[in-house]
């Protein structure tokens, strides 16, 4: 059994890292979702990669850009980013026939306190999350962790969307939902590589559909905020393929601090259940 990533899919990683810190360091109130854009495939096919979600189904664009109540899958435009508003940024790259998808939600300008206590949630729902990736492991207790976790935080996870195997496609086998019960679901193995993506809400986590029939939106309007990476799962901790979260956690700030020792706590009760 291989705990090694295909050569192809590592590259893929690095340049989606690359290509995601760049577009959300270049994230400010007035940037239009087209500028972020351009920027994005910019940089994947300079480090000679190839944006996996252009054309995927139809999708128009490089990144997914999905503003405030809307969750994922949203489609960068003309609209600029306005001071306050929660940013996900999700980016797809292909190299050589091998895939990797990641995401980070970022704050344009100032955020509310309520906006960036759900950002933060989402990027600790997510390390928690690879703390459950790992062999052995199944689904259903990484589910139950991060579901767990979002509730203690007042919030809810999407139930619509879900992680995904990943590897010479862009969605595989198995289906990694952010919600499930400790000890049910098949179990991960070493070698296995796959997207986690938690998605929580400050409401309801019912989605509506735009009528661009690709935005994903909350249904009361509520905020969302996305955290996602791909990673090899091993016995132990997973290889992070796309480590984009340690540059969207803010470790300076109360918040991030907070979101470290939540993870150090949440960590401790789901493995002692
Ligand atoms: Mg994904």
């Amino acid at each position: 059994m291989t705990s090694k990533a295909p050569a192809a899919q590592v590259k893929a990683g690095e340049i989606a890292t690359a290509a995601l810190q760049a577009v959300a360091d270049k994230v400010r109130p007035g940037v239009s979702g087209a500028e972020l854009d351009r920027l994005a495939e910019q940089v994947i096919r300079d480090r000679g990669g190839v944006p996996a979600f252009k054309g995927y189904r139809g999708f128009p664009a490089t990144i997914c850009l999905s503003i405030n109540e809307q969750v994922v899958h949203g489609i960068p435009g003309d609209r600029k980013l306005e001071d306050g508003d929660l940013a996900s940024i999700d980016i797809g790259v292909k190299v050589d026939g091998y895939y990797v998808d990641t995401a980070v939600t970022v704050a344009v300008g100032d955020s509310s306190p309520e906006a960036d206590r759900l950002r933060v949630a989402a990027d600790t729902a997510l390390a928690i999350a690879l703390f459950q990736a790992r062999d052995g492991h199944t689904i259903g207790d990484l589910g139950a962790a991060v579901e767990t976790y979002a509730k203690e935080e007042g919030f809810a996870v999407v139930r619509d969307c879900v992680g995904h195997g990943i590897g010479t496609g862009l969605h595989e086998d198995p289906a990694i939902p952010n919600y499930g019960k400790k000890g049910k679901g098949s179990r991960f193995s070493a070698g296995q590589t796959v997207a986690i993506e938690p998605m929580l809400v400050a409401g309801s986590p019912h989605l509506a559909m735009a009528e661009d029939h690709w935005t994903l939106s909350t249904e009361d309007g509520s905020l969302a905020a996305h955290a996602e990476e791909t990673v090899l799962i091993t016995e132990e901790e997973p290889v992070r393929l796309t480590p984009v979260t340690d540059f969207a956690a803010d470790p300076g700030t109360l918040s991030g601090e907070k979101a470290g020792a939540r993870v150090i706590k949440a960590t401790q009760h789901t493995e002692s259940r």
